[in-house]
């Protein structure tokens, strides 16, 4: 599923950016193992394409997404915490 929406330009803010989003995927997936079946459900990334520059300022396409990429895709510590909870580690033994 994906849907066009608008986005502030992260240079001049005029609200002109178009993006084409992608939302989250449910992946269902059947393990069989002897005489049961279990189901996995796992999730794709949200994805973001960014369609157009701003006109407004001039910034192309991938000035734009590479300045939102540095503004809002850094992941906080407790984002980096889940993850390594959910990949199974412990991330009180990481330093
Ligand atoms: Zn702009």
């Amino acid at each position: 599923m994906a849907e066009q929406q608008t986005l502030d330009c992260p240079f001049c803010g005029k609200h002109i950016i178009k993006i084409m989003y992608y939302h989250k995927l449910k992946i269902t997936r059947s393990c069989r193992g002897s005489g049961t079946t279990r189901t996995a459900t796992s999730f794709s990334k949200d994805r973001v394409d960014f369609l157009t520059g701003c006109s407004n300022c001039g910034r192309s396409k991938e000035e734009v997404e590479k300045e939102y990429n540095n503004q809002y895709k850094k992941p906080s510590k407790e984002d980096i915490i889940k993850r390594l909870r959910e990949a199974g580690l412990d991330p009180s033994k990481l330093k």
